[in-house]
């Protein structure tokens, strides 16, 4: 006897590949289906004018609706059907075991009796399969079947939908058609069923033409994982570009005042601090060693001159003479502030030096309202937002790929009026690798929308400069 739940392992993973692939081509109809909605909305040339930026949305929802999805699949294959297999081993083993103690003797000779099978079935009453031991008397052949708790099986029920009495089922077959009949004992009431062999709709067995082709689009191995992890990671680094754009635009004050602020080297600070001290009656300047940690600090020292100078108004003096002269600077006097003892004065001072440690001590001092010492332009609240301007650099590493600096010939209309022959720059490139949709497409795939199948990922062709344009200086250039 042997128990044949668990199965080839290659049969599990046909089982969870195929509900990879169930979901991805869900996903991929979700995804085709509105930019195709969208693909017949629009204009031609709506569609032609911003056709990268259409292709890029679609890349990205092609990313969340099925690339995300099959690498999240891929993510969980392994565990889930290492666990498949564990469950139906786990079955198996419990039907091995199973086993009825006392009370299997031949309820006719009262021989004892053997074990001819074992198998789940659904039990009434019970939410799962329990296990129906079948035993058989080698004496007088004569059949037992018990659940494993002992019970006696109940039988099939024969029971009429009418009256709830008891029924006698028959079948007959007719050529290529059986027919069930039952028929109740008490009302007499007769219940018909019929199988038509021939008749092929009972069993539609349509066949998956892109089954297996789906499958190596969609079950990602090491190769397209990568793939999927070099698309996320350079996602994630465009969504970062606008992030930082749109917060420069937001806080376009702080960005101004940051770039106020002097950045200065310790000999730089020393030049600065000195007359100060002196001017406000402190000698024998001095600044320490820098203590260079997270951040860089350094500790100086001074004597008050003035003799008749508290100590209160000797700190406050140097505190507030510091301050106002580091407000323009990336140096700040500790939170410790000046201490003294007997004339003597010493504090710390701190450099602020990265982007974010700039940014924090600018809003600081703005919110304090004694910077910037000179005010950014008023900004105008009734213009419309400006569009956050983009970090360039970064842009073109995002967007673009290939970029190469070429010329056209051109004409330029000097303000004497001579036409002198000069060229135009252009710019030509691709659209970066990991921006567009990497599991490859089906060939001729028509439910994939026109635009994104033609899109050659091609820009500054040349096509598309303007035939006049104007330099810095006004001048008129014209291609050729
Ligand atoms: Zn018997
Ligand atoms: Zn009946």
């Amino acid at each position: 006897m042997s128990y044949q739940n668990l199965k080839d392992r290659k049969h599990y993973e046909e089982r969870f590949d195929s509900a990879t692939v169930e979901k991805c081509r869900s996903g991929e109809r979700i995804v085709n289906q509105t930019f195709q909605m969208m693909e017949k909305k629009l204009t031609k040339k709506e569609l032609t004018d911003k056709l990268p930026g259409w292709y890029l949305q679609y890349s990205m929802y092609y990313f969340w609706f099925v690339e995300s999805a099959a690498a999240a699949r891929a993510e969980n294959r392994e565990a889930a059907i290492t666990k498949w297999m564990a469950e139906d081993e786990k079955k198996d083993e419990r039907l091995a075991n199973a086993h009825i103690s006392g009370g299997t003797y031949c309820r006719s000779c009262g021989k004892d009796m053997r074990v001819i099978s074992k198998d789940y079935m659904r039990r009434e009453g019970h939410k799962d399969d329990d296990i129906l031991i079948m035993f058989e008397c080698g004496n007088c052949s004569k059949r037992l079947a018990l659940w494993q708790d002992g019970t006696e099986w109940e039988g099939t029920k024969h029971e009429c939908d009418k009256c709830g009495g008891e029924t006698v089922s028959k079948h007959t077959k007719k050529g290529e058609v059986i027919t069930w009949t039952e028929t109740c004992t008490k009302c007499k009431h007769v219940k018909t069923e019929t199988l038509d062999i021939n008749d092929t709709k009972l069993e539609p067995e349509s066949i998956d033409r892109y089954l297996e082709l789906d499958r190596k689009r969609f079950v990602f191995d090491k190769d397209m994982m990568f793939k999927y992890e070099q698309k996320l990671k350079h996602l994630v680094r465009r969504a970062e570009l606008h992030a930082k754009a749109e917060d420069k635009a937001e806080h376009v004050d702080v960005f101004d005042a940051i770039k106020q602020i002097k950045k200065l080297k310790i000999a730089q600070l020393k030049e600065l601090l000195e007359p100060i001290f002196a001017k406000n009656g402190y000698s024998d300047f001095k600044l320490g060693d820098p203590q260079v940690g997270r951040e860089v600090s350094l500790e100086f020292s001074c004597l008050d001159t003035k003799d008749d100078r508290e100590e209160y108004q000797s700190r406050k003096t140097l505190h507030k003479a510091i301050e106002k002269t580091l407000i323009d600077t990336n140096w700040r006097l500790m939170s410790a502030g000046v201490s003294y003892r007997l004339g003597f004065l010493t504090g710390s001072l701190r450099a602020h030096e990265s982007e974010e440690e700039l940014r924090k001590l600018v809003e600081q001092r703005m919110k304090s309202g004694k910077f910037p010492v000179t005010p950014a332009k008023p900004v105008q609240t009734q213009e419309p937002a400006a569009k956050p301007e983009l970090d360039m650099r970064e842009s073109v590493q995002v967007y673009f790929d290939k970029l190469t600096l070429g010329s056209v010939p051109a004409e330029i209309t000097l303000k004497s009026g001579q036409v002198k022959p000069t060229s135009l720059p252009v710019l030509s490139g691709e659209m970066h690798p990991l921006l567009r949709v990497f599991i490859p497409m089906r060939y001729n795939d028509d439910s994939v929308p026109k635009f994104v199948r033609n899109y050659d990922f091609k820009f500054g062709d040349g096509k598309h400069i303007p035939k006049v344009q104007k330099d810095s200086r006004g001048r008129k250039i014209r291609g050729l």
